[in-house]
């Protein structure tokens, strides 16, 4: 790599000890309160010598971008951002963590906390890196911008959505490429290495569902009130097997996961996107239930009911209840293709007492491999641990990568994590026990420098 950018060991320990300190501020959303690790970062961010700009809607939860110029004479393409969220998710039962999730307690090897891997290690580690492009006076091609955005976990409006809707010229205006969680962390599968990188993500379709019906007090119940609708169309909807719409980004996933395993594994990973047969295989030949419902999950719309509005009162059945379901777009489907698919689902008879209402929506991204950009975090990657696998991936969820590519930019998940056997990602993310590997995460840093080395001097 090129030695100028290599972190040395106290760079290292730096930042995975802000990681501690960020990770000790606690920003569960909701309520947020990310001001505290923005004040933080703009502390360090002024030590370095940039000028921070701290902007949003809300002065509790506000954003933080650093944006580090490229000189006139080496600037030859448009901005690249690196991206974090700086809120998490809440933490349902502290005492199932072996350590406190707002510790940031380091023993072992790992640190321990909320946030560690989603995404406060990220924070960490691309302000380091953008920290030291200006320590090292590193003659980037374009210039880099560093956003630290709230309220991610909630829906992003008052984060990466008020940005670009508001001051889309703090994010450089149509910034080239984002760099965001999700991808470049270690999948270890059948005694080998994966390195999965998000190039797409499924869309939204926040829904609600209301099932009208005969009012009155329940101890003489109708036969044909709204809360009777509205649980039997929720019940089929939560068992509904969604139709399979197989797409490009989800062939490729696949495929890449299946390559090293031999021509039948990549034969019947073909297969998987065939509508007919694809369902009942997927059921045959991946057993474990999680890993089952990963690959459905890039297969199909999902639609989750979540939270029901019914009666106020236990004796009185109202003229209306309804339910808000959560569902997600497989690539190439909109909020009104899933209405559809749920029309058909509850059917005919139910239909005519339900209505459904799009409260937010947002389509699918999916993200071009063919760039410089992906080249390099291949490059980087493969050179890093030469026996692991490079795979385009789509998650089931979405980040702050949908609002950026309203401006125009590709986005990737790539925040480099060397992972060991054992410590699964997705179980880490949003759950019990959110720790980091410090030698990973270290290694990961290391990574991005190499990569960003790479890419902001290439012509
Ligand atoms: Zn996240």
């Amino acid at each position: 790599m090129r030695n100028e950018l290599r972190p040395s060991h106290a760079e290292l320990r730096s930042a995975s000890e802000l990681v501690k300190s960020l990770v000790q501020i606690n920003s569960v959303n909701p309520p947020g309160n990310e001001l505290a690790a923005v004040e933080l970062l703009a502390w360090h961010a002024s030590n370095e010598g940039f000028t921070p700009a701290i902007e949003g809607p809300d002065p509790n939860r506000p954003n933080l971008i650093c944006r580090l110029p490229a000189e006139e004479a080496n600037r030859r393409h448009r901005p690249l951002i690196l991206n974090c969220h700086l809120d998490t998710v809440p933490v349902d039962d502290p005492d199932r963590w072996q350590h406190g999730p707002f510790s940031g307690h380091e023993e072992n090897g790992y640190i321990w906390g909320r946030g560690t891997i989603d995404m406060k290690g990220f924070a960490a580690m691309a302000f380091t890196a953008i920290s030291l492009l200006k320590r090292r006076h590193f003659p980037i091609n374009r210039d880099v911008i560093f956003a630290a955005v709230a309220d991610e976990e909630a829906g992003t409006k008052l984060g990466s959505r008020w940005l670009v809707e508001n001051r889309p010229e703090l994010l450089g205006s149509k910034p080239e490429y984002v760099i965001n969680e999700v991808g470049g962390f270690t999948v270890h599968r059948n005694g080998k290495r994966f390195y999965p990188v998000q190039v797409a993500e499924k869309g939204i379709a926040w829904l609600r569902m209301t099932a009208e019906g005969t009012p009155g007090h329940s101890s003489l119940p109708p036969t044909d009130s709204s809360v009777a609708t509205l649980i039997e169309a929720a019940h089929r909807i939560s068992r509904a097997q969604l139709p399979w719409h197989p797409s490009p980004e989800a062939a490729v996933h696949i495929a890449g996961f299946a390559a090293p395993e031999g021509e039948i594994a990549q034969k019947l990973a073909g297969l998987l996107g065939n509508r007919l047969i694809g369902p009942g295989l997927l059921r045959r030949v991946v057993k474990d239930p999680n890993r089952r419902a990963a690959t459905e999950a890039i297969l199909r719309n999902t639609a989750t009911p979540t939270r029901f509005q019914t009666a106020e009162v236990i004796n009185a059945l109202p003229a209306k209840a309804s339910v808000d379901i959560d569902g997600r777009l497989a690539p190439g489907q909109s909020a009104e293709m899933l209405i559809r698919e749920l029309q058909k689902v509850i059917g005919p008879r139910l239909t005519r007492n339900i209505s459904f209402e799009i409260k937010e929506k947002s389509p699918p991204t999916s993200f071009s491999t063919d760039t410089e950009l992906y080249r390099k975090i291949e490059a980087a990657l493969k050179d890093r641990d030469p026996d692991g696998h490079v795979v385009p991936s789509i998650i089931p969820g979405f980040t702050d990568s949908h609002n950026y590519a309203r401006l125009g930019a590709t986005c990737y998940g790539f925040y480099p994590l060397q992972l060991p056997e054992g410590l699964d990602f997705a179980a880490l993310f949003h759950g019990d026990n959110e720790r980091l590997p410090v030698a990973g995460f270290h290694w990961g840093l290391t990574t991005l420098m190499q990569m960003l080395g790479d890419f902001l001097s290439a012509e």
